[in-house]
């Protein structure tokens, strides 16, 4: 089976409430959880950065709806990519806010401490995600 990684930026629009974060974090793990998906995703409500990994059909399924949400917009591509293992493998969908989670992070991977994703490399907004999946708990 092929394994792939998809990471992608977006900016949050009007229709996200403060509330719907609870809800997409749920139908997330519900969904991924029935696909072989896992992943991380970042908030700072402005801005979106997520990973996904699993199999391709699976993770190509998911990234349609996502892209077509209307709580976001401009869904960038940062990196698509065959891998040989999964890195987020404890999370059907972790999730940080902005918090020490975040900012602990920021300076190294974006030279900046303020977070936007859309200036980020794809290897740079993967590396961040990694480094902080290190320092979440896993719940
Ligand atoms: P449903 O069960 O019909 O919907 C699930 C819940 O989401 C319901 O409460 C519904 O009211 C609400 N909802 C769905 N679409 C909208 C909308 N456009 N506006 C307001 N509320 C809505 N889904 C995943 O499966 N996996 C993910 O990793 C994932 N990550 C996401 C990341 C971001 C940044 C965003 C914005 C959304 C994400 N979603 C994710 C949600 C995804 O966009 C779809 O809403 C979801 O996959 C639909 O699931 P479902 O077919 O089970 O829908």
């Amino acid at each position: 089976m092929t394994i792939v990684r998809l990471v992608y930026a977006s900016r949050a629009t009007d229709d996200m409430q403060t509330n719907d974060i609870v809800n997409i974090l749920e139908t997330a793990k519900r969904n991924n959880s029935k696909l072989g998906v896992t992943g991380m995703l970042v908030f700072n409500s402005t801005y979106f950065l997520q990973c996904l990994e699993g199999p391709r059909i699976a993770v190509n399924h998911i990234y349609q709806k996502i892209a077509s949400d209307n709580r976001h917009a401009q869904p960038v591509l940062l990196d698509y990519r065959e891998i040989s293992e999964r890195h987020f493998f404890h999370w059907s969908m972790g999730y940080v806010g902005e918090d020490k989670y975040l900012t602990n992070h920021l300076m190294r991977f974006s030279g900046s401490d303020q977070f936007n994703p859309f200036e980020m490399s794809g290897e740079s907004a993967h590396g961040m995600l990694l480094a902080i999946s290190d320092d979440v708990p896993t719940i």
